[in-house]
């Protein structure tokens, strides 16, 4: 009797020391990204922290990723990131974090920089009109950043990852990848 109270606290001891990651990658085996081709071994957040001030994030939209996805996102995230704090007037905060991804920005993607810092043809003059004629409203002494190719596709696998985590937010299983969503105009 004593043996086996013995052997349920140990494994009550063992189940505990399992690590959040992996209960919840036992609670979700594939990854929510890769429309579940893959097994996950990491948890994803979404947003991810770079995304909040000073990187306090609530801990909540996790999803299970395979390490491939995790880190073949990271690009985005920091994309998105620097690009939600363009704003003309932003407060200390943002301009603080803004300068601290900005660093990371210059080590994982030089690309990104050189895209945004380029002067060559650019027509301040024009994108100003072009803004305001879509309704933004912008001061005339504000800096303006060309946005291109890369950074398009930065945004556009963040948005795709967004699409992908509320997907399994709701769902809680990956969207498969020769699957769709309907929706039904009954409802
Ligand atoms: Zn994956």
């Amino acid at each position: 009797m004593s043996l086996f109270l013995c052997l349920g606290d140990m494994m009550g001891e063992a189940k505990l020391k399992r690590s959040a990651t992996q209960r919840f990658i036992e609670q979700f085996p594939l990854c929510a990204l890769c429309g579940g081709e893959c097994a996950s071994t990491t948890r994803e957040h979404m947003p991810p922290k770079s995304l909040f001030d000073k990187s306090h994030r609530p801990d909540k939209l996790v999803m299970p990723a395979c390490a491939v996805c995790n880190g073949g996102t990271s690009k985005a995230d920091l994309t998105a990131a620097m690009v939600s704090r363009w704003n003309y007037n932003s407060p200390h905060q943002e301009r603080e974090d803004h300068s601290r991804l900005a660093n990371q920005v210059r080590i994982q993607a030089p690309e990104l920089i050189d895209e945004w810092t380029k002067k060559d043809g650019f027509d301040r003059k024009g994108a100003l009109e072009r803004l305001r004629r879509y309704g933004v409203e912008v001061p005339d002494d504000a800096s303006l950043i060309r946005v291109g190719p890369h950074t398009i596709r930065q945004l556009n696998i963040f948005a795709h990852k967004a699409a992908l985590c509320l997907h399994f937010e709701h769902f809680k299983k990956p969207l498969s990848n020769s699957g769709r969503v309907f929706c039904s105009l009954e409802n």
